[in-house]
């Protein structure tokens, strides 16, 4: 390997971009460096916030509250509390639950620990069994996915969360990118943005502050920090998702032709920033059965509910009665209305 170009002392990273080499503590300069420039960049976070990160346990989340929690020590104005949903998932929350606690004791972080159970009704794994028994289409990880973002909002508010933070890195970016390109969801693809904003839907302001880094580099990050987990557990559910197929091949294609992965980030940028110049808002609307924001009178995790047989009586004749009126909703429902 390389000596550090800074420093010139054995390196342990070389950007593949410009090929600079970094030594151990040049390594973490530059990437909190990056960090603090994307937040900067796409103006991430005011002078007085409450950041509510989004953890999983994992290495990128445990490594996002890191970083965030360092530079709050040098603002004054940023609270940083982390947040974890638990899903439900047996065999695999559990362990990814102690990292957060092991890590929030030894820095002194504030966290708290949310679930399914008690924001939904049911924990993934009883979602999962009655969506089988129901015959629904869906998969494990699209319930994971709409719910969490609903229950994260519900939680990041009652804590008086001015803003959600969460890991997606580039990697999780282009991946999400290429796979609603696979599905045609081109809408999905507009909301692939460093920054989601909409105070006025409802929605806390979302932000990925590792929108520009590289999994390799946020996970090189985390070990050089003691932050990594000694054991990987991965989710039961995550061989139903076509992400980890397509995370293979971005991986095999930036092996052959490296650049590429900046090459897909640079394009969804430049797709969504044409995007937002053409319609400058996006109006929202509030599901009128939770009032959480929805951009349909009934929002995605009220639509799973309903199908689910997780709402009251009252909220699914309500619900009934609004696919009636609004038959775009027809759409998104797999059941007969009448069941
Ligand atoms: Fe949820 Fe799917 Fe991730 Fe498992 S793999 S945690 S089900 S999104
Ligand atoms: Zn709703």
């Amino acid at each position: 390997m390389a000596n550090c170009s800074i420093c010139g002392r054995p390196a342990i990273y070389v950007n593949p971009v410009n090929n600079k080499a970094y030594c151990r503590n040049h390594f973490i300069e530059y990437f909190e460096k990056k960090v603090k420039k994307t937040i900067r960049k796409y103006r991430m976070l005011d002078k007085n916030e409450h950041i509510i990160v989004a953890v999983s346990g994992g290495k990128d989340s445990i490594a996002l509250l890191h970083v965030l929690h360092k530079l709050s020590r040098k603002m004054p104005g940023w609270r940083v509390t982390a947040v974890l949903v638990d899903e439900g998932i047996k065999g695999y929350r559990e362990k990814t639950v102690e990292n957060l606690v092991a890590y929030a004791a030894k820095n002194k972080v504030d966290y708290h620990i949310v679930s399914f159970k008690e924001y939904i009704g049911a924990s993934l794994d009883e979602i999962v069994e009655k969506g089988r028994a129901r015959g629904l289409p869906y998969l494990p990880c699209s319930y994971c996915g709409v719910f969490r973002r609903y229950v994260l909002n519900k939680a990041a508010r009652r804590l008086g969360g001015t803003v959600i933070a969460t890991a997606h890195n580039l990697d999780d970016v282009i991946q999400t990118f290429l796979m609603n390109i696979v599905s045609n969801s081109v809408d999905k693809i507009y909301k692939l943005t460093p920054v989601i904003s909409d105070e006025e839907g409802g929605f806390i302001k979302r932000i990925k502050p590792f929108y520009t880094v590289l999994e390799k580099e946020s996970a090189l990050y985390a070990l050089l920090n003691g932050l990594i987990e000694p054991e990987y557990v991965q989710c039961p559910y995550a061989e139903y998702n076509i992400r980890f197929t397509i995370r293979k091949l971005i991986n095999e294609l930036e092996d052959k032709h490296p650049g590429v992965k900046y090459g897909l980030l640079n394009s969804l940028i430049s797709l969504t920033q044409e995007k937002q110049t053409r319609d400058t808002v996006n109006k929202k609307q509030v599901c009128k059965i939770c009032g959480e924001p929805s951009s349909h009178p009934v929002c995605r995790a009220c639509l799973y509910r309903y199908e689910l047989g997780l709402t009251t009586s009252e909220e699914a004749d309500r619900i009934t009665e609004l696919i009636r009126e609004n038959p775009v909703l027809k759409k998104y429902v797999y059941l007969k209305q009448s069941s």
